[in-house]
């Protein structure tokens, strides 16, 4: 079907943070599979335990014990502070996982209609209860009528939380993106994550955190929240878990615990023998090279590198990033920039219109970072819009 419109790259190899197409030439990979690759492509640990796995036991499904499912529930706990998991496919799989748990939550407390406090320019998926929970009107348009039970509020505006808290007694969680990703690579005030925590312990609300984007190592954290020193009731993950095979968890803690029970959510694929143990080794390898670090440190260095060569840029409107999640906001719209850099062999993605985001493999090198500067840079300056 035509859903993703025009497709002028063919991609046939990849190697580390580069990219290959059918006329041989190479691409540096500045985006990652959108946040998903983050250790690189045809990394051959990975490859090594896919193909292990795969002639050892694909799939039994969840009729029986999967002893690979527990040892990955057991690390995410570990690394996550989290206390039990939900495996799913997708990140839209893993938000509607926290949508449905967060609604039967609200009914075991005997709110009847209970509604979920969602934000401006989030974005949470594709199915229809997560792209209601999205806030962007051109992923909603035609698929009326939404899913009903969510409650709007702007992004980074703990007063506008607060009031909803006064007005609205169905509230029985925040679902919200530590840093806006698909929105515009929207990074809240340092103390934006502790001071919803606070509000959600008044009221009783779940905090539901969207990490299926900033999660596994991305913003310099194995997980975003970390950052801020707190933990959320529950927390959805998946690009990142699997480098580019396809799985999604939805982890829960403390009042969030124990509220679905047999029968009340399943997969079929979620947590299968081989999805977990790659997601086993993903975790293993960002653990061992100490990536999420590596992803501050060079996030760092990269957004320092823009600002100052794009200092006297007046078509720049701003620059803004959280570990390996940057974002170069422009004054007009500039979706143009994706194929002038694929024409300099740099893969960049345009979101919400002007602003440039970058989501480079976490295994990106030095020399990598510099590519990036000097190959955008020019283009930056040249773009007229
Ligand atoms: C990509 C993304 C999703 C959806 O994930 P899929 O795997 O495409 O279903 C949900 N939330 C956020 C924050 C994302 O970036």
């Amino acid at each position: 079907m035509n859903t993703y419109g025009d497709r002028p790259l063919t991609f046939v190899r990849g190697e580390g943070c580069w990219l290959f197409d059918s006329d041989g030439k190479k691409y540096l990979d500045a985006l990652g599979g959108i946040a998903v690759c983050g250790l690189g492509h045809a990394n051959p640990e990975i490859a090594e335990t896919i193909a292990t796995q795969a002639k050892t036991l694909l799939h039994t499904s969840n009729l029986y014990n999967i002893p690979l499912q527990q040892k990955l529930a057991d690390e995410l706990t570990r690394i996550s502070g989290m206390d039990q998991v939900f495996f799913a496919n997708s990140g839209a799989e893993a938000n509607e996982a926290a949508i449905k748990l967060a609604r039967l939550y609200g009914h075991k407390k005997g709110v009847e209609s209970p509604s979920i406090v969602v934000m401006e320019h989030a974005f949470h998926g594709r199915t229809l209860a997560t792209l209601t929970a999205t806030g962007n009107r051109k992923v909603q348009a035609g698929f009326e009528p939404l899913v009903k039970g969510f409650i709007r509020a702007p992004y980074n505006d703990v007063q506008a939380i607060s009031r909803i808290a006064e007005n609205s007694a169905n509230v029985v969680a925040i679902l919200v993106e530590p840093v806006q990703g698909e929105g515009g690579v929207h990074i809240p005030s340092a103390n934006y994550l502790n001071e919803l925590r606070a509000i959600c312990d008044t009221k009783g609300w779940l905090l539901m955190l969207d990490e299926v984007q900033t999660g596994n190592g991305r913003t310099g954290r194995y997980f975003t929240y970390q950052h801020n020193d707190i933990l959320p009731d529950v927390v959805t993950t998946a690009k990142g878990l699997g480098n580019g095979f396809p799985i999604g968890a939805c982890l829960a803690r403390g009042k969030a615990d124990d509220v679905f029970a047999p029968g009340n959510h399943g997969s079929t694929y979620g947590g299968n023998p081989l999805a977990c143990s790659v997601a086993l080794k993903v975790l293993e390898i960002i653990e061992r090279d100490h990536l999420a670090n590596r992803a501050r440190i060079l996030g760092e260095i990269i957004r320092q590198g823009f600002e100052q060569q794009l200092r006297d840029c007046q078509m720049v409107g701003d620059i803004r990033g959280l570990g390996l999640m940057i974002g170069i906001e422009l004054q007009k719209p500039c979706a143009a920039l994706v194929q002038q850099a694929a024409d300099k062999g740099l893969l960049i993605n345009v979101t919400s219109g002007n602003t440039i985001r970058l989501l480079p493999p976490l295994t990106f090198s030095d020399q990598q970072a510099d590519l990036l500067i000097e190959t955008l840079v020019p283009l930056i300056q040249q773009f007229q819009g």
